[in-house]
């Protein structure tokens, strides 16, 4: 098969280009025309020798992913299912907001972390993305809303769709080196948010080789209720992530990481789980508190917490200084909000009927409502 050029930051195309006898700047050039402009046939980049693109005819190509649909949400989301082929579909989804165009990118066909309140991890797991079907979400979501629109459209992108960004780290780092290169997408460093469940040693890695946005599923205050929720909280465990955030601050380009905590009706929802998560995190690790709405899908026995239950949780945070957010619900109605994010996959771990076997544990409400008054 033909080299997929998508596949390359510029230094992969750069070493490319040399492989074909080419200098250098003959991958910048190819390298805009590819991400800058959205073009994948040679024949139309017109400032490229012709001996240039006689070779590139026959040892490469621009692969995009196949798209199998497209909705339009209400409220101007869009989310597109694209083939990755062996029977699985990955999505991403764009979010028009006033002042910026968000792209959520996915990562992994499936997601082996297996997140309680995820539908992703529902699913289980069956292969990484390589760099250019990751890069590929976001050519093929500018290049079409450029198409319609004329400008640039994109200038904010989150690795939040489906998978675990840091457990396909080979791939994701040229991706996200192409999505910061001026020669290409030219994002700013703070408007590329990794998400991670919480790899700790991986995290250290980023820091190192790419430091972006960091966002970290934190979901609860303690380590117990964390492992029921994210089972990878058993291998490092919350004080080693929590050191891991502190230590990625050095090089990262915010000052602070946000901490994801999805709302779980009766299950880390509580008003003494709200104190222990000021406890861990005051004065530790500078950081936003984002609670997201729970988004329930029928296989996680889950429910979305009380919008009263999620004021109040945010209030304690707040008052501790915390700075929190609660995160819009957008494009519920074509299924493509946080957590809802299923795609097609041809599972190869089993995660899915571990996940079934074993039911979360949730708090009995009066329990609740006797630690609301306490
Ligand atoms: S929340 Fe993220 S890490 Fe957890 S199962 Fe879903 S996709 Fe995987």
């Amino acid at each position: 098969m033909a080299v997929n050029l998508l596949d390359f930051d510029l230094e992969g195309l750069a070493a490319f280009c040399e492989s074909l006898g080419e200098k250098r700047f003959r991958a910048v050039q190819l390298y805009r025309w590819i991400h800058q402009r959205g073009e994948s046939d040679f024949e139309k980049m017109s400032d490229l020798a012709k001996s240039l693109r006689a070779k590139l005819a026959g040892a490469a190509e621009v692969r995009g992913l196949p798209m199998i649909s497209e909705h339009r949400s209400a409220d101007g989301t869009i989310k597109w299912l694209f083939d990755v082929g062996g029977g699985n579909a990955v999505e991403s989804v764009y979010i028009p907001e006033e002042d910026r165009g968000t792209l959520c990118v996915s990562s992994q066909a499936g997601c082996a972390v297996g997140c309680r309140f995820c539908s992703t991890g529902h699913q289980g797991f069956s292969r990484n993305l390589t760099s250019g079907e990751i890069i590929a979400q976001l050519w093929f979501a500018e290049h079409r809303l450029r198409a319609a629109d004329g400008e640039r459209v994109i200038d904010n992108v989150v690795m939040m769709g489906m998978g675990e960004p840091l457990q396909n780290y080979a791939a994701l780092v040229p991706a996200l080196k192409t999505m910061l290169d001026d020669h290409a997408y030219g994002l700013s460093r703070r408007r590329v948010t990794v998400s991670t469940s919480g790899m700790v040693a991986m995290i250290d890695r980023l820091r190192e080789d790419c430091p972006v946005a960091l966002a970290v599923s934190l979901h609860a205050p303690n380590d117990e209720l964390r492992s029921e929720l994210v089972p990878l909280n058993r291998k490092d465990g919350i004080d080693a992530l929590l050191d891991a955030c502190v230590r990625y601050l050095d090089k990262a380009p915010r000052d602070f990481v946000t901490f994801e905590y999805c709302m779980l009706d009766g299950v880390n929802d509580t008003p003494e789980l709200a104190h222990q998560l000021v406890r861990l995190v005051k004065g530790r690790v500078p950081c936003k508190l984002n609670l997201i709405p729970f988004n329930p899908f029928p296989a996680s026995g889950l429910k979305r917490s009380p919008r009263e239950r999620v004021m109040a949780f945010a209030r304690i945070l707040q008052d501790a200084g915390i700075v929190t957010t609660i995160r819009k619900t957008r494009g519920d109605d074509i299924d493509a909000a946080c957590g809802q994010l299923a795609g097609e996959v041809q599972d190869r771990t089993r995660v899915h009927e571990r996940l079934v076997r074993a039911p979360v544990r949730v708090v009995p409400r009066d329990s609740i409502r006797q630690e609301s008054k306490a």
